[in-house]
């Protein structure tokens, strides 16, 4: 089955008012990576607030790996779907520290010791992480801390990774580096990556526009962004 299905997706945060999303769908293979980009207001975060269920539906449904999310306990979505928040929670502590503190989600059981440290040490290699390890968690940049957050993630192998605006607020190296390096993690895993910075999106496998709540465009980064 396809690893995430949305079908005609109706939010509305109040009654009476316009919904936030107006009938989206969305169709993601395993492994594949989507990049959901729109102006403010569009329904981005509404969608992901879906993804995780932490909003009502109104109407249209969502199929994680064929099953039905709208359908099951919240608790048990979490351990399918896990998302990279804006301001990530770090304890006063080296990133060493920081990433042995890493906790199951809500629903997951922990890991055993060994994979627990086989993964971590997976990742130290894979990023260059070696040299950063020893820094203090509370005075490290914006961006070291989105990778800290992405490797507390990885390391429950989550089915579906959300990224909610990961470079939000980092200059532009910073930010670019952030999501280069937050696209090689991620390289292979089933992705919705939420941005509105079109930057460095030729590495995605698809781009879906929003815009009032409805899929504006959609297509990979040449059909939409290559000069005619
Ligand atoms: P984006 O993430 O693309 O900026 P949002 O999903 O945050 O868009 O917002 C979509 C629409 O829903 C906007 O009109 C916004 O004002 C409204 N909205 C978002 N969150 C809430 C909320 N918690 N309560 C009421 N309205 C909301
Ligand atoms: P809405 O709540 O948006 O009115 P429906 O319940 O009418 O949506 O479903 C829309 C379409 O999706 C229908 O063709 C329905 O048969 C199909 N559908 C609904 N739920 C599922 C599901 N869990 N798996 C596969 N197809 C479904």
């Amino acid at each position: 089955p396809l690893a995430i299905e949305v079908r005609d997706l109706v939010v509305r945060h109040a009654p009476g008012r316009a919904p936030a999303l107006d009938g989206v769908s969305l169709r993601l293979a395993p492994g594949r990576r989507v990049a959901v980009v729109g102006p403010s207001g569009a329904g981005k975060s509404t969608l992901l607030a879906a993804l995780m269920r932490t909003v009502e539906i109104e109407s249209g449904h969502i199929l994680v790996n064929g099953v039905d999310v709208t359908a099951i306990a919240p608790e048990e979505v979490r351990a399918r779907i896990t998302g990279l928040t804006q301001d990530p929670y770090v304890f006063r502590a080296s990133l060493r520290d920081n990433l042995r503190l890493a906790g199951p989600q809500a629903g997951e059981e922990d890991l055993a010791a060994a994979v627990r440290r086989a993964r971590l040490s997976a990742w130290v290699a894979a990023t260059g992480w070696e040299a950063t390890l020893g820094e203090d968690g509370r005075t490290v940049s914006g961006g070291q801390l989105q990778r800290l957050a992405l490797a507390r993630a990885l390391l429950y192998d989550p089915e579906v990774l959300l990224l909610d605006e990961p470079a939000e607020s980092l200059d532009e190296p910073t930010a670019d580096a952030l999501l280069a390096d937050l696209l090689d993690a991620t390289h292979g895993r089933t992705t919705v990556l939420v941005t509105h910075r079109l930057r460095g999106l030729e590495r995605v496998d698809e781009i879906v526009v929003l815009s009032g709540g409805r899929v504006a465009q959609r297509g990979t980064h040449q059909d939409l962004l290559a000069v005619p």
